[in-house]
């Protein structure tokens, strides 16, 4: 009588499943190597947050933000698309630029 091949059940072996897989069609970007490399030269040539310079005031920059959006055709990695931020400030420009979206009047 043959043997049945015994099903061997691990569940400490499942695979975990990916968390968000494919939610953000242009968040992969920001997981590349060429960003990563791009924007950690480019905080480290600009340490301070460009917009708080702007208004004297001093914060270490934290963010990499492109000033043209990569989705309204902007250089992704071309350092004069490119600007050092702080948390608040980068917030500030993203809801604006939400807020500019949602309004439909884009500067041109
Ligand atoms: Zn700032």
């Amino acid at each position: 009588m043959p043997v049945k091949p015994k099903k061997v059940h691990r569940p400490w072996e499942r695979q975990q499943s990916k968390p968000q897989e494919g939610r953000k069609a242009d968040d992969s970007f920001y997981h590349t190597t060429a960003w990563r490399k791009t924007s950690k030269a480019y905080r480290k040539a600009h340490p301070l947050c460009e917009e708080c310079e702007r208004k004297d005031r001093i914060s270490p920059a934290e963010v990499c933000d492109h000033i043209v959006r990569i989705e309204d055709g902007g250089e992704k990695l071309d350092w004069d698309n490119l600007q050092s931020m702080c948390h608040k400030c980068h917030n500030r420009k993203s809801a604006k630029e939400r807020h500019y979206k949602k309004q439909g009047n884009d500067k041109r």
